[in-house]
């Protein structure tokens, strides 16, 4: 996102990606209003919309089914857009990656940032001499300086023991309808998107643990034993789990990096600066608004050693906010702190709330 935003503000860009090759990312993603937004300023928002499925309610269900809540959620990308889309994430991948060449950027795979004193801005690319790292561990970090907070210069922390952090992500065959939902049995939690393809997106929020922590079964059988106990529509998708289903498990940590998320000319942005468990769906929200917005800074006229604390300042309000609010839900779903649904509701409500009524 950034690389296109730039480009289109007449910057030349380069763009580094640690893999060799673009990989391809198979499960689903909830894309809210603000993510449509910021896709619209880089010219990729018709592509995304052809691609996907938009609802305007949140429907909060008990593990058997039965409806608690129906909630509208609040548009965060303005009226005249969708308030959520149920997308693919390959989809996604494939419209921003032909904005990326579209747009005349270098793309340049299978390199990353290091330090260097002999370079302008402190920042060389070279090969990597390790594996391909999570955004959450960026060597990119490491090399431009800020600080992970609340855990200083130590690497970001697993959500365990506050957060229901194994995500499992089955692709069924099946074409579902059903908009998303919330539901629980103890120490788990489901929830669906809808996609346009025959397919459903489905996630099961778990305790922490790496896949083989649960279990020596292939994943969709894990995925499928693991969420014993749901009735209604995830009940339905449970059943059609199997051989052919895309199952992925992810193990999902949280970070907010202390101001400035500068160093010198360098920058961080997305997960390497903020990231949290997907409970309010707003990660590639966040990392999307921190392009546009870092994108306008640098190119508005204003010196760069003042364009890169005023976006640290204008983020840090609507960040910190989601990544609060999400690690409180965190802590709910554990037990670790006693809640009512509509305790759940309010706060997931007036989060989008603050999100649609301030400017990313
Ligand atoms: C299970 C799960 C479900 C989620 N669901 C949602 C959702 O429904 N809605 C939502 O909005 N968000 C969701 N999120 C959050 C969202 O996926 C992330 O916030 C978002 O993908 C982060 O984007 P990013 O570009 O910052 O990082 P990434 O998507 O991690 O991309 C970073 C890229 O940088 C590359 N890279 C890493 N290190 C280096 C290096 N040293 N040098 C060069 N390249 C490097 C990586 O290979 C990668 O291609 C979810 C997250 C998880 C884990």
């Amino acid at each position: 996102m950034l690389a296109i935003a730039l480009a289109r503000r007449g910057v030349s860009v380069d763009l580094a990606e640690i893999s060799p090759q673009w990989h391809g990312v198979g499960h689903g993603i909830t894309v809210q209003g603000n993510l449509l937004a910021a896709l619209d300023k880089v010219g990729a928002l018709g592509a995304v919309l052809d691609r996907g499925v938009p609802f305007n309610q949140l429907r909060m269900r008990q593990a058997d089914g039965t409806l608690i809540a129906e909630v509208p959620t609040p548009r965060t990308g303005g009226p005249a857009l969708p308030a959520t889309l149920g997308a693919l994430r390959s989809d996604l991948q494939a419209v921003l990656c032909e904005c990326v060449y579209a747009s005349g950027v270098t793309v340049r795979l299978g390199l990353s940032p290091g330090r260097s004193p002999r370079t302008p801005g402190g920042l060389t690319l070279s090969s990597p001499t390790a594996a391909p790292a999570a955004t959450t561990w960026s060597s990119a970090r490491t090399a431009s300086g800020p600080r992970c907070a609340p855990c200083s210069a130590s690497p970001p922390r697993p959500s365990r023991p506050a957060c229901p952090s194994g995500g499992w992500s089955p692709a069924g065959r099946r074409r579902w309808t059903a908009p998303s939902c919330t539901t629980a049995v103890p120490g788990t939690r489901p929830g669906t998107a809808r996609s346009r393809r025959p397919s459903a997106y489905a996630y099961l929020l778990d305790v922490d643990g790496a896949q083989g922590d649960f279990g020596t079964a292939p994943a969709w059988r894990l995925m499928y034993e693991r969420s014993a106990g749901y009735g209604g529509t995830w009940g339905k998708i449970r059943e059609t789990i199997g051989p052919d289903s895309s199952v992925s498990h992810t193990r999902i940590e949280w970070l907010l990096v202390d101001e400035p998320w500068h160093r010198g000319r360098a920058v961080v942005i997305g997960d390497a600066a903020h990231a949290c468990p997907p409970l309010i769906a707003q990660g590639a929200a966040m990392c999307a608004e921190d392009a546009v917005v870092l994108a306008e800074l640098v190119t508005g006229g204003l010196p760069v050693e003042q364009a890169l604390p005023a976006f640290t300042a204008r983020r840090m309000p609507r960040v910190e906010l989601v990544v609060r609010n999400s690690m409180r839900l965190v802590r709910w779903e554990m037990g670790l702190e006693p809640h009512t649904d509509a305790d759940v509701a309010r706060v997931m409500s007036s989060t989008l709330g603050f999100l649609a009524a301030s400017e990313p």
